[in-house]
């Protein structure tokens, strides 16, 4: 059956409901709530019913219940209670809903989230209310309470507006603007007054947002909101496409990324673009891969926009630096193994390649942005005191569609990534760690050759790991798992590796 979706006026009109358990006094509620002057008619009602203040007859339906109706209602829950109010109502041409029977029904109520004059109707045509339960929830999380006296705050622009005739174009780009001001965030601080004031004026300002290692679905919620409610969006050329779907159609999208050594736009020039729109009342969103403050100058960003007087928002992202090795199957610090790790870079800010002395005191290291410059990491390590059997692992492209693995000694990484060349971003992880997980990421191809598991699926590859599945391996207790890998296990599970990702080359090409 196909519906069509409507919104009823029922202000002061005379809508009859028949039945006088919960679900009809939920009717009650509803219909109340939306204006109408409720009837109802059952012999046994609900003790909440009166304080309601609505007629109440303590008695079966009759048919001249219908006079001067409106609407009915039927929530009794008896059989042929249904079927007369049904046809009763059918035959003077009434609409008519009988609860959990869409044969008796003109008409279906949908599950229903309210936040004041806002009203999000969600219906399966009756296929599932089970379902429109489900996504009733989700919207209702999603759709907080501060968006009913947003509604009401931009009417009321909008009104004021029209009365001043004012173009509708122009009009379009002030609600932007009220979409984009900190009203919401006032509104959700009980701040109305200042909700008010920003919804009619608000300065510009600016948002630096993580948007994680790549996979949309690792975008924080917090990320997501501003950026459904950003007017200009400067973003990083390792920021996922698929991240700016969530911008308004409207929105300016300018990609700011420097790849690979590419021409890129100076830092000066994304400053001076930033602060030019701020000042113009613009609400920005600054969106860099990972976390902002993680090796994406993030901080420099902050002290040029604070300089210049705009105010400014930092929403984390997460960091390929920790979400790399988890998506790779290696956990960063492991009981008995590692109980600290570093992030760093391979190179200098003046170019040289780092001398890793400095961090020898960290179990797990970090390396971010490796690819150029491996022999000499791989060196610099060894020298700063590394073993050359050391396990380490390349991760390329964690969490997008194109994520490869590649496990190795640390003497040795340089022969099996040469094979294929590295195209998207890949982080180094160094340390016994790397091997940790080996029991169960063995039996997971995605964990040790790179293929995208989840790929197919429009997913990131994931590792279910729990503790009963190391157990059921056979692996002995933490600190006993820790020794065992770091000797003699630990050699032989990364010669497999190496092994296992020789024969499987062939899957080691993008798989998109
Ligand atoms: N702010 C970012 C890091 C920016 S520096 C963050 O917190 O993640 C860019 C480097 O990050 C890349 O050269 C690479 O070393 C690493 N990187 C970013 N995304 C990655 C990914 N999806 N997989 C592996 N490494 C990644």
């Amino acid at each position: 059956m196909g519906y069509y979706a409507a919104f009823l006026d029922v202000t002061d009109r005379r809508c009859l409901v028949v039945g006088g358990g919960e679900p009809a006094l939920a009717k009650v509620r509803g219909l109340l709530e939306a204006g109408a002057q409720v009837t109802v008619v059952w012999d046994r009602l609900h003790p909440d019913l009166p304080a309601l203040g609505v007629p109440l007859h303590a008695r079966r339906f009759q048919e001249s219940d219908l006079d001067g109706c409106f609407l009915v209602i039927d929530a009794s829950q008896d059989k042929a209670t249904g079927v007369r109010v049904s046809h009763a109502a059918r035959d003077r041409g009434l609409p008519v809903n009988v609860l959990d029977r869409p044969t008796l029904c003109t008409f279906i109520a949908p599950a229903l989230v309210r936040r004041g004059p806002l009203q999000v109707a969600i219906s399966t045509s009756g296929r599932s209310p089970f379902l429109a339960a489900h996504l009733r929830r989700l919207v209702e999380r999603w759709l907080s309470q501060e968006w009913g006296p947003m509604v009401e705050l931009t009417g009321t622009l909008r009104d004021r507006l029209r009365q001043h005739g004012v173009p509708l174009s122009e009009q379009t780009i002030r609600y932007a603007r009220a979409l984009g001001s900190p009203a919401l965030d006032l509104l959700r601080a009980g701040k109305s007054a200042a909700a008010e004031a920003a919804i009619n004026k608000s300065d510009g300002h600016v948002a630096l947002v993580g948007a994680g290692p790549g996979d949309p679905a690792l975008l924080t919620v917090r990320a997501v909101d501003l950026l459904t409610r950003a007017d200009l969006v400067l973003y990083d050329a390792l920021v996922d496409p698929a991240a700016l779907a969530w911008c308004r159609p409207d929105a300016e999208l300018v990609c700011v990324g420097k790849r690979g050594g590419r021409t890129s736009i100076q830092q000066g020039t994304i400053e001076a673009h930033m602060i030019a729109a701020a000042h113009a009342g613009r609400f920005v969103v600054r969106l860099k891969g990972g976390d902002p403050f993680v090796f994406g100058r993030g901080g420099e960003e902050v002290l040029a926009l604070a300089a210049a007087g705009i105010t400014i928002e930092v929403v984390p992202g997460v960091s390929a630096a920790t979400a790399g090795p988890a998506l790779a199957g290696i956990p960063l610090t492991y009981r008995g193994l590692a109980a600290s790790f570093a992030v760093t870079t391979a190179r200098r800010a003046d170019g040289g390649v780092h001398d890793f002395r400095d961090l020898a005191g960290a179990d797990t290291l970090v390396v971010m942005m490796p690819v150029q410059a491996l022999p000499q990491v791989s060196a610099q390590l060894i020298a700063a005191g590394r073993p050359p059997s050391c396990p380490v692992a390349l991760v390329e492209g964690a969490s997008t569609s194109r994520q490869r693995v590649v496990r190795a000694r640390l003497d040795d990484i340089g022969r099996p990534v040469a094979k294929r060349a590295v195209e998207g971003p890949a982080l180094l992880v160094v340390g016994a760690v790397v091997n940790a997980l080996a029991e169960v990421t063995a039996s997971d191809h995605s964990m040790q050759d790179g293929i995208a598991r989840g790929a197919d699926a429009g997913g990131h590859p994931q590792l279910r790991v729990d503790g009963a599945q190391v157990r059921m391996n056979g692996a002995p207790a933490d600190d006993e798992l820790g020794r065992n890998l770091w000797s003699g296990q630990a050699a032989r599970h990364q010669d497999e590796h190496l092994e296992l990702s020789r024969r499987q080359g062939i899957h080691r090409k993008p798989t998109s």
